[in-house]
């Protein structure tokens, strides 16, 4: 049987969708709603059946942003009111200490995803504009919540806790929770499916490398360090994050630079990473810049492979044996020079990379060490609506 679910991405200021057939893992449709309440006109873009739709009309918050793809459903295809949706499923980056699992939103559930909004000011808030929206539309089917957070429940308390005054981090949640959870979640178990292993039997490392980054320890199948911490922030430096940086750097822009919490605020998420050390979030303009000679992009891409390589040795050492390396999203699945430089020298380690087999985008599963190396390195596409879906028929069928 068919088991169809509408998995919703809600951001800030856009919904990204997809329709998911379970059964089969394809997609069905997808697309994206952007601009939302930015008071001009919104744009839709929307891939289904009938191939791609674009227009653009105004959509002054979600639940017209919602309503808007649900009419683009019923024009274009394939239509979701003639049966067969089994389930909603959303995004939620943060579940805190609350979420540990996927769990069927409920008033309660809202609320309390509400509440966790302090510590994800930027992300709660608009997953549940969505998550209230989609529940307006479709009041009988069942919603599930899917927390980026959740997959890293089990990080150990040494791996979890920041050094600081013990009764500040209590009365304030302070603690890594890590993101992209999703992603890794479903890259770890598809890594130990292609190893021919039960993922309890295996220690990975799985690199998420998309504009936002974030590289995990994953030992048995589970989370046991990542890199992200409180919020997504911590870590990797991505498109436009800074990644890790001594706390000591916002103080002192506070003091000597007289710029204020906001404004460091989006410094270091908005223009800082890729963009601010060379002026273009996307690794593709980078790669055009170093071939034109441009020394900062040169630097840029040097302090990316560095500081992931960093961390490889650190999630390493962290696991004591690892069985393979996994690269995913834009960055990890496209571009050969990120995985190269970054795991170039570790052979010691048992980690190599086989130039042919590395070359190259990789739409698919694709080993890229050699064979019989001691650590399988791999391509793994994610697919994080797939893993939503899943997530969402096994708690609405429960
Ligand atoms: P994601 O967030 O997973 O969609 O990844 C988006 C990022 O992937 C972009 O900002 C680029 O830096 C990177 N990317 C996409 N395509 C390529 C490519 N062909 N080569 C290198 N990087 C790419």
């Amino acid at each position: 049987m068919n088991q169809l679910v509408l998995v919703v991405n809600s951001g800030s200021s856009s919904i990204k969708y997809q329709l998911v057939d379970v059964g089969t893992g394809d997609a069905l449709a997808g697309g994206l709603v952007e601009r939302i309440g930015e008071g001009g006109e919104g744009s839709l873009r929307h891939d289904g059946p009938a191939g791609r739709t674009e227009r653009t009309q105004p959509v002054p918050d979600h639940e017209a942003g919602v309503r808007a793809v649900l009419d683009l459903f019923e024009e274009v295809g394939p239509s979701l009111t003639a049966g067969g949706l089994t389930a909603v499923g959303h995004r939620v980056v943060q579940g805190g200490d609350r979420f540990t699992e996927p769990v069927l939103v409920d008033d309660q559930v809202e609320a309390a995803i509400a509440d966790l909004s302090p510590l994800a000011p930027l992300h709660n808030p608009p997953n549940l504009a969505g998550i209230r929206a989609a529940r307006h539309a479709f009041p009988d089917l069942p919603h599930v919540a899917v927390f980026d957070t959740a997959f890293h429940h089990t990080l150990p308390d040494a791996a979890r806790t920041y050094a600081i005054d013990r009764e500040v981090a209590r009365a304030h949640g302070i603690r890594r929770y890590g993101f992209h959870g999703t992603s890794h979640a479903y890259v770890a178990r598809r890594t130990a499916e292609l190893l021919g292993k039960d993922p309890a039997d295996v220690n990975l490392i799985v690199a998420h490398l998309g504009n936002g980054a974030s590289i995990t320890a994953v030992r048995g199948g589970e989370s046991v360090e990542t890199s992200m911490g409180l919020t997504p922030l911590e870590g990797l430096v991505m498109g436009t994050r800074s990644g890790d940086v001594d706390p000591a750097v916002i103080f002192h822009l506070q003091r000597v630079a007289g710029m204020s919490t906001d404004d460091i605020d989006a410094l270091l998420n908005r223009r800082s990473g890729m963009l601010g050390l060379a002026g273009a979030n996307d690794l593709r303009d980078i790669h055009d810049a170093i071939e034109a000679g441009d020394g900062d992009a040169r630097l840029a891409l040097d302090v990316y492979c560095h500081r992931l390589k960093h961390y490889i040795g650190a999630y390493y050492a962290i696991l004591g044996t690892v069985d393979a390396i996994a690269f995913t999203a834009g960055v990890g699945e496209n571009d050969d020079v990120v995985r190269e430089l970054s795991l170039a020298g570790l052979d010691r380690l048992g980690i190599t990379v086989d130039p042919d087999r590395n070359a190259g985008r990789k739409k698919a599963d694709t080993v890229v060490s050699p064979d019989g190396a001691e650590v399988t390195v791999l391509v793994v596409p994610t697919n994080e609506e797939l893993e939503i879906a899943r997530q969402a028929v096994a708690v609405a069928s429960a």
